[in-house]
């Protein structure tokens, strides 16, 4: 959450509110805070009570245009929540939580079952599962090699092309859980160099092809890549014209285009998913995938920031990501504007200096559109 130099024992024995939203911990806080953040969650019981209504309807502005909505997810546990906001499939499914909570690598066969049942609960609607995107700060205890810029070493693609019997596995895995359904998407991570492109999509065909050869009937399933090295930025259209479709992972993006470890609190307030180059780079994105004819989607933490639904919508993305929690808020957010509207918003602020002013922008535009106690929770 943010939250430093702050232990347990101060804890022991006082009341505590936690602003999660924020990252605010307050200590014995006073009448007032308390009386305030009692109102606070309560307004915000109401809005999820009246945003339950938005279950079944599609995410479609006041023009006609729609957006379609996904969550992600990387727990089993998830699914109860996950089914319940009526989202239109799930768009980014983290397969390393099951690595990286176990103290050994997941037999094939307890792959194939955990991705099934995904597959199943989600069918006919369309599950994007992710290979293993295992490095950075997530790295298995059976697995650790000391890096000095983890960051910046062996992460996702690197990690599955370097075993590429690692990732045959789980793209069987994944292949022999689909029988029976037409709903299994396979989405590449941390891709920077076209030639990975290349050499993922030759194990999954022989994957596929070894499949087909043991008599199994298994459709292939479409491929994606994720775009959040900045190098992929610049390569968008040729990378898009191998695949099916493109996502961006707005957490890596920004955190490589601004040089400012996402995990890292003393540099916290210099990561802005709202920085200019960044808002610069989804429109790149977009515009290259939808010239090379290929639909894009985004499933960083932004996809659910209530703040930047206009700005996504405006971009022209065909899709967005979000944690399930979120996806009825932005729902709310869509339905209430135009698409012509939200796409001159963009040229607008695109023409703005600082991650700042782009967010007051946003924010009278929320306030404009009856919207504005959204923006205290986001
Ligand atoms: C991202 O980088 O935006 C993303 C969705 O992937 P992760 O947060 O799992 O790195
Ligand atoms: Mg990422």
């Amino acid at each position: 959450m943010g939250v430093d130099g702050l232990s347990p024992s101060q804890l022991e024995s006082k009341t505590v509110v936690v602003d999660g939203y924020y990252g605010h911990v307050y200590l014995d806080p006073s009448d007032i805070i308390i009386r305030e953040f009692n109102r606070l969650t309560h307004e915000e019981h109401q809005l999820n009570e009246e945003l339950k209504s938005l279950r079944t309807l599609p995410a479609e502005t006041t023009d006609g245009h729609t957006v379609s909505l996904f969550i992600n997810t990387g727990f089993s546990s998830d699914l109860g929540l996950s089914l319940s906001v009526g989202a239109d499939g799930v768009g980014l499914y983290r397969t390393e939580v099951p690595f990286l909570s176990r103290d050994m690598f997941p037999s094939s066969t307890e792959q194939k079952i955990i991705y099934r049942q995904l597959l199943n609960a989600f069918s006919p609607r369309s599950v994007t599962m992710r290979t293993l995107d295992i490095g950075g700060d997530k790295v298995p205890d059976y697995l650790s090699v000391p890096e000095e810029n983890p960051f910046l070493g062996w992460r996702g693609i690197r990690v599955s092309l370097d075993h590429p019997e690692l990732f045959l596995m789980q793209v069987r895995a994944m292949m022999r859980a689909s029988i029976g359904y037409t709903n299994l998407k396979i989405m590449l991570p941390m891709i920077s160099h076209v030639t990975q492109v290349d050499d993922a999509l030759d194990l999954i065909t022989i994957a596929h092809t070894g499949l087909l050869e043991e008599g199994l009937s298994i459709t292939m399933p479409q491929i994606g890549v994720m775009i959040e090295v900045p190098a992929a930025v610049y390569q968008t259209y040729v990378i898009a014209k191998k695949v099916n479709f493109i996502s961006v992972g707005s957490n890596d993006l920004t955190q490589y285009l601004l040089a400012v470890d996402r995990n890292n609190s003393r540099v916290a307030n210099l990561y802005d998913n709202f920085h200019p180059a960044v808002l610069q780079a989804f429109v790149h994105i977009v515009n290259e995938a939808h010239r090379a004819g290929v639909p894009v989607s985004i499933c960083g933490e932004i996809a659910g920031d209530a703040l930047a639904a206009l700005l996504l919508l405006g971009i022209g993305f065909d899709s967005l990501s979000m944690s399930a929690s979120k996806l009825l808020r932005i729902k709310w957010v869509i339905r209430q504007c135009s698409f012509q509207h939200a796409k001159s918003l963009v040229q607008e602020l695109l023409t703005f200096p600082n991650a700042a002013v782009i967010r007051q922008r946003l924010e009278t535009e929320l306030q404009a559109i009856g919207l504005g106690g959204l923006i205290r929770i986001v």
